[in-house]
């Protein structure tokens, strides 16, 4: 009978997965995410990364010159620049320009928290993304002012609308060219409800109150790491939030989960299967001598197949509709 005892070594995710007789495994590379660090002029309790002002960890000049040229020599489209605010690093443009000169060309994207476009230093910031078409997918964790200051501090949302009408005002939002998308995330430890219908809200209000206008919404998750476990377990409701989750899987959003097609990056140029299990420190590792793997120790062409990391944070990405990078990855019935 031993082949119907539980497996106790598996996490309860890669269980999960088991009883649907399915596994997390890699496909095509789309999407190269490069987190240059956990440096942000803001401190929210969402947070997963424990980002802030006091924090050091930045990627130098020589692993931006290393990511470029290992990514130069693959045809992967698309660059996501996250952090921390990214924006904040000394070679935040300097990267950008490096890859805006590959052949083939590449699509950029900016996650930005808006705020630092506002900040001293930083005035011209919009007309660099703009005249260089980086599409920017920024956090707006609601319309009202009272839930957005709640989660990510006090004037938080005043700066948010002033920073959107800027970028409305260089086109974004209303260029193809350039995209502007917004990310909801709950203010507690509770699900998004539905993307679609929370969209229409966010544009409606937005409009109607601020005159902005953006193109899509992605209604995300919290997962349970970093600032935002801490958060649950210190008002007790880590296990609740759990269960929460593990209830809510949905085994249709795997085959769309973001860790299928991404390659993360850390701020020393480490690998990772997506940027919370950076967070969590579960880096790549080689065989069979178990040393760290870096972006160029790494084969683009070799990593389809490839089995993704799990752990029990992963229910959050399954929950309901399921939450990735371009937000929520199925309908919700
Ligand atoms: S959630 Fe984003 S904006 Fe807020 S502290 Fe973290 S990195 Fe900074
Ligand atoms: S946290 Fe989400 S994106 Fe990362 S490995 Fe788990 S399921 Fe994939």
């Amino acid at each position: 009978m031993a082949a119907l005892a539980a497996d106790f070594s598996m996490n309860r995710f890669a269980q999960r997965l088991a009883e649907h007789s399915t596994s997390l495994r890699r496909a095509r590379t789309e999407i190269l995410q490069v987190n240059v660090g956990k440096l942000c002029n803001l401190t929210c309790v969402h947070c997963h990364v424990n980002a802030g002002p006091k924090r050091k960890e930045i990627m130098t000049r020589e692993t931006v010159d290393h990511i470029v040229d290992w990514l130069a020599n693959t045809d992967i489209p698309t660059v996501d620049f996250t952090g921390g605010a990214p924006e904040m690093i000394s070679d935040f443009r300097y990267f950008i320009e490096r890859v805006k000169q590959l052949h083939p060309a590449r699509h950029l994207i900016d996650r930005c928290n808006l705020t630092i476009l506002l900040e001293p230093g930083y005035e011209d910031l919009g007309d660099f993304l703009a005249y260089h078409k980086v599409e920017i997918i920024a956090s707006m964790p609601c319309y009202s002012a009272e839930n957005v200051n709640a989660q990510r501090g006090d004037g938080v949302f005043e700066g948010s609308i002033k920073a959107l009408q800027l970028l409305n005002s260089l086109g974004y939002g209303y260029d193809s060219e350039l995209p502007l998308h917004l990310v909801y995330n709950p203010v507690g430890p509770f699900l998004p409800p539905p993307q679609d219908e929370l969209e229409v809200d966010y544009k409606r209000e937005l409009k109607e109150h601020f005159g902005i206008v953006f193109n899509k919404l992605y209604a995300l998750a919290n997962l349970p790491i970093g600032r935002f476990a801490s958060y649950l377990r210190h008002n007790g409701k880590l296990e609740e939030y759990m269960q929460l989750l593990i209830h809510a899987f949905n085994p249709a959003t795997i085959s769309g989960l973001m860790c299928r097609n991404t390659i993360s990056v850390g701020w020393r140029g480490e690998v990772y299967d997506c940027d919370f299990n950076q967070q969590l420190g579960m880096q790549w590792s080689s065989n069979p001598d178990m040393s760290g793997l870096f972006l160029w120790d790494i084969d683009p062409d070799s990593l389809e197949g490839r089995e993704i990391m799990t752990d029990d944070h992963c229910f959050g990405c399954t929950a309901g509709a399921g939450s990735s990078c371009g937000g929520a990855i199925s309908s919700l019935s």
